[in-house]
């Protein structure tokens, strides 16, 4: 018997086996069980999210020979042929090949015909958005007026490529991304029926390895199957993926803990001499970091099956929240400006050095009180300097404090209370300038500055970048100034507000010079024209 691929295998064959996107399935079930049918859909999502393979189900459902239904009997002829891809009245397209307008003319031809055996004819066009032009504009005439037997379903990992047109005359459903314990659980599943041995942790790798696409996974999982020739173990599922073994991240962060850059350098020099990759190395320290993170925070979310479950614990004692946060940013950035450093090995030991570089010291702030600490400071630890909390108060140095920089009584004479003028005129940029724009003033003193930011901005107070905004206004004023961020409501008399209702009211100038101008006039008349508000733009 020849062995068929997993990921046709077990490729989901009706609406309730079809894993992860439950809330696009509940939305067809009610649909299709209350005769609310629409002509054409439109399922977007990233790769291997299951768009054609939810096409199929739909295009079962409607055709199924028992009737019109979200649960398809599976064993009629139309449901089989449809299963087996050979149901005469199902036509698959596969736009990123057949772009032209000659596939679409043939489209159209063929669309005029009742179907041969099915109650529709179903069109499925994958990748529509690699259509061309004249394609897209030659199938817009079956669309705008389709014949009662055909229905149309489209799918595109790139819904904005998608004329308007088309768009609007579609029902839309975006597929989500598979969650991973999504993945995990089905891969688990599957292999159980196959009566395939399998350990957890490799599992999770390949979750982890698929990104988001079932297909990926099942993909990875034959392999898998195919390389260890027996049971799917966490060791061949490394060596297969290439993964970093994670000895080396557990060193690394080990180093780190006891501040030990030669420790660091040394793990890198070896990784280097077996030629891993950074890259990959950097994805896999943030997710570690994650996980040491969520160690802290929320041990049960860890799962007891995850490897190195005691090792991400232990590590979780020896670093504070903030600074796991501001290790995971700069694993983050690393990788992104990995293609930027001179070499690989560059990019990842400066990552490394700056992590223990920019170790959590609020700079201009005064130092927190040891009884809110978060865990107690054994004795030998590691010398860190306590990092002061939003809420301290600007000026109470507290006895034993390692770092007090001394606050200048400045802003009296040099801030007029004035915010968002000062917000525009600081020396920032990317996010730290959105944290001074987006954010009012709700206090200040001669040495402190208190801000509001509003719930759906507060990612923008990131421990880095108030940090920035803090240097900018120590930079602004020639002397630190104690910067406090309180997240909650806020009125709106922010830097950004203000810029929009200035952009609004020049707006409005524009159109109402544009609507008074008399030859603008003339032409409204002449030709029963109207103006698009949005093109008038104010010079
Ligand atoms: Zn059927």
């Amino acid at each position: 018997m020849s062995y068929q691929v997993l990921a046709r295998k077990w490729r989901p064959r009706n609406f309730s086996t079809l894993v992860g996107q439950e809330h696009v399935v509940r939305a067809l079930t009610h649909a299709l069980d209350q005769n609310r049918l629409h002509h054409a859909y439109l399922f977007t999502g990233t790769r291997g999210v299951g768009k054609t393979t939810l096409a199929r189900i739909l295009a079962k459902a409607l055709n199924c020979e028992t009737g019109i239904s979200s649960t398809p009997c599976g064993v009629c002829s139309a449901c089989t042929e449809i299963d087996s891809g050979r149901f005469v009245d199902l036509i698959e397209i596969d736009a990123a090949t057949n772009t032209g307008i000659d596939n679409m003319r043939e489209l159209q031809d063929n669309a005029v015909y009742a179907p041969t055996r099915g109650r529709f004819k179903v069109f499925v066009i994958d990748e529509v958005h690699m259509l061309s032009k004249q394609a897209f504009n030659s199938m817009l005439k079956t669309f705008e007026e389709p014949p009662e037997h055909i229905k149309f379903i489209l799918a595109t990992t790139d819904p904005q490529k998608i004329p308007v047109t088309v768009l609007s005359r579609c029902l839309q459903f975006n597929l989500k991304q598979m969650p991973r314990e999504a993945i995990y659980g089905h891969l688990e599943y599957i292999l159980g029926e196959e009566k395939t041995a399998s350990e957890p942790a490799a599992l999770r790798l390949i979750a982890q390895a698929a990104q988001g696409s079932m297909r990926d996974a099942l993909s990875l999982l034959d392999q898998a199957i195919a390389y260890a020739g027996g049971k799917v173990s966490e060791d061949s599922v490394r060596a297969m993926l290439g993964a970093i073994d994670q000895d080396y991240l557990f060193k690394l962060l080990d180093g780190l803990a006891r501040q030990d850059i030669k420790a660091m350098l040394a793990v890198a020099d070896e990784m280097d001499s077996r030629s891993l990759s950074f890259d990959g190395a950097l994805q896999d320290l943030a997710t570690l970091l994650h996980q040491v993170a969520l160690a802290q925070g929320a041990p049960d979310a860890l799962g007891p099956d995850l490897p190195q479950r005691e090792r991400i614990l232990a590590l979780a004692q020896q670093f504070d929240a903030e600074e796991l946060q501001l290790y995971y940013q700069i694993a983050l950035h690393a990788r992104r400006d990995l293609s930027l450093a001179p070499d690989e090995y560059a990019g990842f030991s400066m990552s490394l050095m700056r992590m223990l570089a920019f170790r959590p010291i609020e700079p201009g702030a005064v130092a927190l009180a040891p009884a809110a600490r978060t865990k107690p400071e054994a004795p030998g630890a590691r010398n860190v300097a306590a990092a002061a909390p939003a809420h301290a108060p600007a000026g109470s140095a507290v006895p034993g404090a390692r770092k007090v920089t001394p606050v200048a009584p400045v802003l009296a004479k040099a801030f007029d209370g004035n915010w968002p003028a000062l917000a525009t005129q600081l020396k920032v940029s990317g996010v730290a300038k959105q944290l001074a724009q987006q954010s009012e003033l709700r206090n200040f003193d001669d040495e402190s500055i208190e801000l509001g930011l509003a719930f759906s901005a507060k990612h923008l107070a990131d421990k880095v970048y108030q940090d920035k905004l803090r240097d900018a206004l120590k930079e602004h004023f020639g002397s630190a100034v104690a910067l406090k961020i309180v997240i909650g409501e806020i009125s709106g008399n922010t830097a950004a507000v203000q810029a929009q209702s200035e952009r609004q009211a020049r707006q409005g100038k524009a159109l109402e010079a544009i609507q008074g101008d008399a030859f603008v006039r003339d032409l409204m008349d002449t030709f029963d024209a109207t103006i698009v508000s949005d093109s008038v733009k104010p010079t």
